[in-house]
């Protein structure tokens, strides 16, 4: 394969993305897990808490809170108090960032590349041939649990409780997929038109609270029939997760929650406990302020429940803000937002927090992909030789990086693809495009957007000196065009033998 003179990746195995390789910082974080280990008696519970559609400016920590109306104290406190990753990348949309954390593979490869909205026709389970990190922590005695959104399949085989978790309480959509039965006021052409609404309960989204358990029952909690009930969805979510801890908690085996937001993704209606609590009263900014808050209330039933010592917390979102939906949308400093490859779309916020094994105060703009921490939670619960080798794997074992002081982070690239296209590369400080979005309106990212091809130079961007990635450095300014171009192809090789998987979603 084509090797950059750039590079200092290391690859060890042709299914796996080659690594930079700190071997004084990896043995020293084996030998602080194994004593934490010795210490607790038990691995340690892993925590993800998967805010949907947060842009990366939303919290106090990364340049928001207060200052644009929607204070995050807890977000803020646990990045002050833990690890703040300035240069967090996810996919650009829902689905195809929480099936790559799950999987620690790119959605081209397990071909969940887009949302899966009302009338698509999947022409097969992506999941038959996946293997899902909550089927790997099941396997090694981790209780596991998704509590919240889910966005990856609703049919029976595709749910949470089928792919691996032992019991899933939440909604199969997004917040928008079940509003559009209730929101008069957006959506009149369809909620006021008993044929049309109907036509869409057919194949639209389910829009009921579920409750299920692997192997058991699945049951509809609650049928979301009005906005009021949408706003208090988070609320319930909290609930059941602040309740599950302690449960949890009790128990001899560790555990896997992941705990996904409903909220911030549009559209948002404020609980009745949070209506106006925001210093600028925006429904969305009240949603904002309520995430936040719960954060800090499932944090506090980690340490009530005494586990919070042996519990790695990650905190983050799985896309930039929609700005289409705005103003029921967040804020990104950066150029394009949900659903582009500009970083707007996937730069998100990283937090990681584990009390006593991360060091309070520690920043690091060195790149981390949402992918890496399904190598990472494998390694966490003592098993990386779970990770399978029979496909490919985009994901790289970061725990070094996160729990050793000064830690470095052993990722040196990130790809970024919008569906079928591979659109660019960050490299270091660097961002190559081969592929564009451009936008046609200022604010729309997703709608009225079009795709296309770079013309004789790819574009360049030095986001150190442009983290807008307005003023392409190009061949005049930058001389690793042609070896960053080689690293594209380099990628691009390994779908050779690992090829795309492809469900019905290349349209
Ligand atoms: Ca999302």
């Amino acid at each position: 394969m084509a090797q950059s003179t750039l590079t200092k990746a290391i690859r060890t195995s042709e299914s796996m993305e080659p690594a930079l390789s700190f071997s004084t910082q990896e043995q020293a974080a084996q030998r602080k897990l194994e004593a934490l280990r010795t210490k607790n008696g038990k691995r340690p519970n892993i925590v993800w808490l998967l805010i949907d559609d947060m842009g990366y400016g939303d919290p106090g920590a990364f340049g928001g809170g207060a200052a644009i109306g929607a204070a995050t104290p807890n977000m803020d406190r646990l990045a002050r108090e833990g690890l703040k990753l300035t240069s967090t990348y996810s996919q650009a949309t829902c689905t195809p960032t929480r099936s790559a954390i799950l999987t620690g593979r790119l959605p081209v490869r397990t071909g969940l590349t887009r949302p899966i909205l009302a009338g698509d026709k999947i022409t097969k389970n992506p999941w038959s041939d996946e293997v899902s990190l909550p089927k790997l922590l099941g396997d090694a005695g981790y209780k596991t649990v998704l509590s919240g959104k889910w966005h990856v399949g609703e049919a029976e085989g595709m749910r949470p409780h089928d792919v691996g978790f032992d019991e899933f309480y939440g909604y199969y959509g997004a917040q928008k997929e079940i509003t559009q039965h209730v929101y008069k006021a957006r959506y009149p052409d369809l909620v006021l038109n008993p044929e049309r609404l109907e036509m869409l309960r057919k194949t639209g989204s389910s829009v009921a609270l579920i409750h299920g358990f692997k192997g058991g029952k699945t049951t509809e909690v609650q049928t979301v029939d009005t906005p009021e009930k949408m706003a208090e969805g988070d609320r319930l979510l909290k609930e059941f997760s602040v309740a599950k801890i302690k449960e949890l908690a009790r128990g001899r085996e560790p555990f896997f929650l992941e705990h996904a937001f409903m909220k911030v993704h549009a559209d948002n209606f404020a609980s009745k406990a949070f209506e106006g609590k925001s210093a600028s009263k925006y429904p969305y900014k009240d949603a904002v302020v309520e995430v936040d808050a719960y954060i800090g209330e499932i944090v506090k039933a980690l340490e009530d429940a005494g586990v919070l010592e042996n519990t790695f917390i990650f905190i983050t979102s799985d896309n930039g803000p929609q700005l289409d939906s705005w103003p029921d949308g967040g804020y990104t400093p950066f150029r394009g937002a949900k659903g582009s490859a500009w970083e707007g779309g996937v730069r998100v916020p990283g937090i990681a927090y584990w009390k006593d094994t991360i060091t309070p105060g520690r920043e690091s703009d060195e790149l981390f992909d949402l992918m890496d921490l399904f190598n990472t939670s494998l390694n966490l619960a003592g098993i990386p030789g779970k990770i399978p080798t029979d496909r490919y794997i985009d994901g790289i074992d970061q725990t070094s990086f996160l729990i050793e002081d000064g830690g470095r982070s052993r990722r040196e690239k990130i790809y970024i693809w919008n569906e079928h296209n591979l659109m660019s590369m960050r490299m270091y400080e660097y961002k190559i495009h081969i592929k564009v979005v451009q936008h046609h309106a200022q604010w729309l990212n997703i709608d009225m957007t079009t795709v296309s091809d770079v013309g004789l130079a790819p574009w360049l961007f030095n986001l150190y000196i442009d983290p807008k990635e307005q003023y392409p450095v190009g061949h005049r300014m930058n001389a690793w065009l042609a070896s960053m171009a080689a690293e594209l192809k380099a990628h691009a090789a390994t779908f050779k033998k690992y090829p795309p998987k492809d469900i019905g979603l290349a349209q």
